[in-house]
């Protein structure tokens, strides 16, 4: 089982995630959304979904050291919550309301990147895709949520 650990800009919030065993939900995705392009004042996010128990916090604690907001006007009218660290404002992961078995990282906050051993599967919201951008090769294209 390969780990890897994860932090903010400041260092104030670490983390870790162990890859999921076969079998395991594990998704890699590219999010082209509006709310990730806001959230992350950047054209897209790149999301890796796993088990909530594959993930934990080693330095700093929610509700302290990492706040939340939660979007309930969302696409897909599943509420989504988005946790950062107030000090220096870094996006790290994110948690669905409809599935709190499962978290959702933030790649770019990873220390240790998982792109050595996997790369984005699909991208998602692929209708607000900048212009500019070509999808990925070998990527599923969705254009709304999660099929
Ligand atoms: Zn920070
Ligand atoms: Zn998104």
């Amino acid at each position: 089982m390969s780990t890897h650990k994860g932090f903010c800009l400041c260092q104030a919030v670490q983390y870790e995630i162990t890859l999921p065993g076969e079998g395991e939900q594990q998704l890699y995705s590219i999010c082209h959304c509006k709310n990730c392009q806001k959230g992350g004042g950047s054209p897209f996010t790149a999301n890796f979904l796993l088990p909530a128990k594959n993930m934990k916090l080693t330095k700093g604690m929610e509700g302290t050291d990492v706040k939340s907001y939660s979007m309930t006007q969302t696409t897909t009218g599943t509420p989504m919550t988005r946790y950062f660290c107030p000090v220096c404002g870094s996006t790290l992961y994110g948690k669905l309301a409809a599935n709190n078995a499962v978290v959702i990282i933030q790649t770019g906050s990873l220390d240790d990147p998982i792109d050595a051993v996997m790369q984005p599967t699909q991208e998602i919201f692929s209708l607000d895709r900048r212009e500019w951008l070509k999808p990925l090769d070998g990527t599923k294209q969705v254009e709304k949520w999660f099929e």
